[in-house]
């Protein structure tokens, strides 16, 4: 447990010189006096001390504690040595949060729909809280370090925070008030070495939970279903289990709580799995006291994240849409379902190749989808994996773009959904996603 008047002016070895290392960095130095140092694979541009990983052996023995960033893998050099000479390491998450004033914190996490449901809690809890002169703070994982934000915390706010299971994995302690696990479903299993270190990962988010705490889970997912726990609070929601706390019928979002329940009309964003993402966050915001109207009137309002089967432009009949955060095959499936009612698609797709076949895609595809329009270095493994004749090589998003325009007619959509990674062409998904709206401004 990183408890801050133990570390007042010591000497501390920052792992990682990423958005989340440099402002725990800075939190250490102007809260505590700490002596920071920073070790990266690349140089640095900051003022503090810095240090290429592979020189970090000449300092480490000199150092009072770590701080681990997200991004750091197991098999780092620097994090080996200093488990070697026994160094305490915290993750940035649980130094942050012991600066936060209020106890009120909600830990979001799980393989998919993080971004989502912790955007729209944090919405639904600002807008409930603005009128009685709080506020909720919106950080973690979705790009808002949280040693960034959480000094602008007071007593009775809330904190929302996208955490992944790294981050937790990292934390020799973190105590949510509210935990929200949506799914999970093998990912990353790379960094964690197998499925059961994957799942005890993000289990560790309840570890220091009582009786006063909430786990929030997903019934429709077959590991978290299995959970049972008499030290705290579980509320669950389901696509179809009424059993759930929050389950969907009849086009309404039915929401059970303390022996009342609601229904309400869920937001205007395609697919089930944003309904998973609506049922969560509304759960979350009424343990944390939010009214029906403002959870209905934030729904009523809420349009979505960019990037994420995000609505462009309609030009004649057309609909171009933005899901350029669809970097592995799994989200392009979800896009698909969600979108796909007959076979109208024009899927834009490619980049770089991640080592998992498209093929869970053939069926979707040959349902839903006129012609995929392929770009990026992945091109020639996705024709070989989906149905040849159905695919065109486009080279660049531009020509992509303009191949749809030319060839779609009324009723149809254009689908930028690449199922890869955006690193050959793009300097990110964002940048991608927002090169796609230009192109489709432009027609
Ligand atoms: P994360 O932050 O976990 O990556 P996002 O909210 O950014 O999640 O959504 C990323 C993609 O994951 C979406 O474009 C969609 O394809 C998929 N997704 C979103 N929510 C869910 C969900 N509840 N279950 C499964 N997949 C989802």
């Amino acid at each position: 447990m990183f408890l801050k008047e133990n570390f007042i002016g010591k000497k501390c070895l920052i792992i990682g010189g990423g958005k989340s290392g440099l402002s725990a960095a800075k939190l250490l130095n102007s809260r505590l006096k700490c002596d920071v140092i920073i070790s990266d694979s690349k140089p640095l541009n900051t003022r503090f001390k810095t240090i290429m990983e592979t020189e970090a052996n000449k300092i480490i023995n000199t150092v009072d504690f770590a701080v681990k960033s997200p991004g750091i893998g197991n098999e780092n050099v620097v994090l080996k040595k200093l488990k070697e000479l026994e160094i305490p390491i915290f993750s940035e998450v649980e130094v942050a949060l012991s600066f936060s004033k209020t106890e009120n914190i909600i830990m979001i996490t799980g393989t998919n729909g993080k971004s989502t449901t912790t955007y729209l809690t944090w919405l639904i809890l600002d807008n409930y809280l603005k009128k009685r002169n709080s506020k909720a703070i919106l950080c973690g994982n979705i790009g808002k370090p949280i040693s960034k934000e959480i000094l602008k915390s007071k007593k009775d706010d809330w904190v929302v925070a996208e955490i992944s299971s790294y981050q937790i994995e990292d934390s020799t302690y973190i105590k949510p008030k509210i935990a929200m696990i949506l799914n999970i479903t093998p990912d990353h299993i790379e960094h964690h070495g197998n499925m059961e270190n994957y799942i005890n990962a993000k289990f560790k988010i309840f570890s220091f939970m009582d009786r006063n705490d909430t786990l929030i889970i997903n019934k429709d997912d077959k590991i978290l279903n299995k959970l049972r726990n008499k030290k705290f609070k579980i509320l669950s929601f389901s696509l179809k289990d009424k059993k759930a706390n929050s389950y969907f019928e009849k086009g309404k979002i039915i929401l059970k709580h303390n022996e009342k329940t609601y229904k309400l009309n869920p937001a205007k964003i395609p697919g089930e799995h944003n309904l998973q993402n609506q049922m969560a966050a509304i759960i979350a915001a009424i343990e944390a006291e939010a009214d029906y109207k403002t959870i209905q009137n934030t729904l009523n309002l809420f349009k979505g994240l960019e990037h994420r089967i995000e609505f462009v432009r309609e030009i004649n009949g057309v609909t171009y849409i933005n899901d350029s955060k669809a970097t592995n095959v799994d989200s392009t499936l979800i896009a698909l379902k969600a979108l796909g009612k007959k076979k109208n698609i024009w899927l834009i797709m490619g980049g770089v190749h991640k080592n998992a076949p498209y093929t869970p895609l053939l069926s979707p595809v040959k349902k839903y989808v006129k012609k995929i329009l392929l770009i990026g270095e992945s091109a020639s493994i996705i024709e070989k994996d989906l149905d040849k004749s159905q695919t065109v090589r486009c080279e660049k998003l531009e020509n992509a773009v303009r191949y749809a325009f030319k060839n779609a007619s009324k009723g149809d959509i254009v689908l930028l959904s690449p199922a890869c990674a955006s690193f050959d062409q793009f300097k990110n998904y964002e940048d991608r996603g927002r090169k796609f709206k230009k192109a489709v401004n432009m027609l």
